[in-house]
């Protein structure tokens, strides 16, 4: 059986055994909060545990490192959406240790790509139309200093409302363990 296979058949007996009526909501997030996070499959059970919220409580953005890589990219938009049309009316940026995106280097990432099968040309296509690859992938070297950068990026941003507190933590992906790195009151 594929996985996609595999979700369609467990998705089928979940509708029909109604599994879905324990977690109905709505799309108003009840504490109020839109906290920005990474994929890390550690996360995904564990960081809502870790900080006592379940489905209804937040909204929930994810991306590789919960980094914004653009002032007016999806992420920022989001976070926009969020307050502005959810009544979110606070920002949480959650990073975590032992993050892929930590010295994560584009370099290798571009190599694998041409192991991949992505021509050589392709890339000095992008290079050449002023698409700065390097710094649209590289990572970071310390989480806490990309933590207080998202801070610093979504509380300059000039659609962002003053009156919002932007936090910045930093998530033990073993223990659940939270470090405040910014108090956003
Ligand atoms: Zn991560």
């Amino acid at each position: 059986m594929t996985l996609l296979a595999d979700i369609f058949d467990h998705n089928k007996s979940f509708v029909e055994d109604k599994k879905y009526e324990e977690l109905q909501t709505n799309k108003y997030p009840s504490k109020k909060i839109v906290i920005l996070t990474c994929m890390d499959t550690r996360l995904v059970e564990l960081l809502p545990k870790a900080m006592n919220f379940k489905n209804g409580d937040v909204k929930l953005i994810k991306n590789a490192g919960a980094t914004i890589s653009h002032p007016f990219g999806s992420v920022m938009r989001s976070l926009l959406v969020a307050i502005f049309e959810l009544k979110a009316e606070e920002v949480c940026v959650v990073g975590h240790y032992d993050c892929g995106m930590i010295n994560f280097s584009s370099s290798s990432m571009l190599k694998k790509a041409l192991d991949r099968g992505i021509k050589e040309e392709t890339i000095t296509t992008l290079l050449n139309a002023d698409i700065d690859l390097n710094k649209w992938l590289e990572g970071f070297n310390c989480v806490e200093d990309s933590v207080k950068n998202s801070v610093q990026m979504i509380k300059k941003h000039p659609l962002f409302p003053n009156n919002i507190p932007v936090h910045g933590m930093v998530i033990d992906p073993e223990t659940g363990k939270l470090s405040e790195v910014i108090n956003g009151y």
